[in-house]
């Protein structure tokens, strides 16, 4: 038999790859986005409790009420918004197949979708499989700062959707409330489906403000937030996330998610649900993380990397062209394998793979593990 590849371009992500190479050759992983640490012992007892109480059968399509009760309360609040638990929020396994499913729900062969570049790695094939077309728009280091200009131009009758993401993966970036605002004006008075991919909401730093796309009262009524709480709750491996969007984008997404995977795990909906009643579980993550970036700016002052502070996620990228001119998967690769210590190359993320020498790497580790690799990077 013969097939053709439907993702023909696509090989294996780069979070899988430079994992494997991190294991192979026992180096520390800064490269894939996860937590060395624990899981909240409190969350995995509720997790478990929920497990003891009875949760174990299928959740309710859209997820386990309660978790979707907690959801809403959290909209209101962080952003004074509502989003009706019943109609307007559904639990996934993970952002990824929220961002999946809304995108098999709404684009439909040679649409167009408005990627900003460097993405994350799931969006362009998510549009690719369902037929549609993305439009890259290349943002520039170090502030990847959007031209709106350059976006309006872009803008034709077959944009279906744009794709949006601040905090941002991979540059650390975070959109400002005038960027919002211009795509709001941007996209008022047309079909064009927003969707704000939010996974990064609770870790902003240096006092600033996330801004959701709930925020604008317009930019809301076309827009899918997505969230995850594998990021939140540094429990990654759970996979359980959720996307809110008013109710007749979200009836649409449901006709999909209902055949795609119907529901997630029960107990882990039901034991977020119950952690969640204490606020301070996500109000908290700020201030944690950002003691991690700034332990780890601190450590690495004095070493040949360049960088801009994060203003969120948990990403700092490094710029090295004073140390050589390889280009970033080969030098990713050597720190790997010479150095043992793992990051991310940009350039996977970018338009025709453009090389801007800058590397990516995870802050969301032990301060013992910060401190180990930030030596390693003072010695390059
Ligand atoms: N979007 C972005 C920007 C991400 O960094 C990630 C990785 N967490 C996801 C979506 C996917 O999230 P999840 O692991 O919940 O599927
Ligand atoms: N979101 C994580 C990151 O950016 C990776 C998730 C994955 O491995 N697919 O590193």
């Amino acid at each position: 038999m013969q097939h053709q590849s439907k993702l023909p371009n696509v090989g294996t992500t780069i979070f899988s790859v430079m994992s494997a190479l991190a294991n192979t050759h026992k180096a520390i992983n800064l490269s894939q986005g996860f937590p060395n640490y624990p899981s909240s012992q409190k969350l995995n007892n509720l997790v478990t409790s929920a497990m003891h109480n009875g949760y174990n059968q299928y959740a309710p399509m859209a997820g386990n009420l309660d978790l979707r009760l907690a959801i809403s309360n959290k909209y209101q609040l962080l952003y004074k918004n509502t989003y009706h638990p019943e109609k307007e929020i559904t639990v996934t396994a993970g952002a990824t197949q929220a961002i999946y499913t809304i995108i098999s729900a709404f684009v439909r062969p040679n649409d167009e979708v408005i990627i900003f570049k460097p993405a994350y790695d799931c969006y362009e094939p998510a549009v690719h499989v369902n037929g549609g077309k993305v439009t890259p728009i290349q943002l520039s280091v170090p502030n990847y700062k959007v031209d709106w200009a350059e976006v309006a131009s872009k803008i034709s009758d077959k944009t279906k959707m744009i794709m949006i993401n601040s905090p941002h993966n991979p540059s650390g970036t975070i959109w400002t409330k005038n960027d919002m605002l211009q795509l709001q004006k941007l996209t008022i008075d047309t079909n064009i489906i927003v969707l704000s991919d939010e996974v990064y909401e609770h870790i902003v730093f240096d006092g600033e403000q996330h801004q959701s796309a709930c925020l604008f009262s317009d930019l809301k009524q076309r827009s899918f937030i997505t969230a995850s709480f594998g990021k939140t709750f540094h429990n990654t491996g759970w996979k359980i996330g959720y996307c809110c969007a008013p109710d007749y984008l979200m009836a649409e997404f449901r006709k999909v998610h209902q055949f795609n995977v119907f529901s997630v795990h029960h107990p882990s909906q039901k034991g977020i649900a119950d952690y969640m009643q204490d606020a301070e579980t996500y109000l908290s993550l700020n201030a944690f993380f950002q003691q991690k970036r700034d332990l780890f700016l601190n450590l690495i002052s004095a070493s040949r990397f360049k960088f801009k502070p994060s203003q969120g996620t948990y990403f700092q990228v490094l710029e090295y062209s004073n140390i050589t001119n390889k280009n970033d998967v080969d030098f990713a690769k050597q720190l790997t394998t010479e150095f043992k210590i793992a990051a991310i190359p940009l350039s996977v993320f970018n338009k025709n793979k453009k090389d801007d020498k800058v590397l990516r790497f995870c802050f969301a580790k032990t301060d013992e593990t910060l401190v180990k690799a930030a030596e390693i990077l003072c010695k390059i």
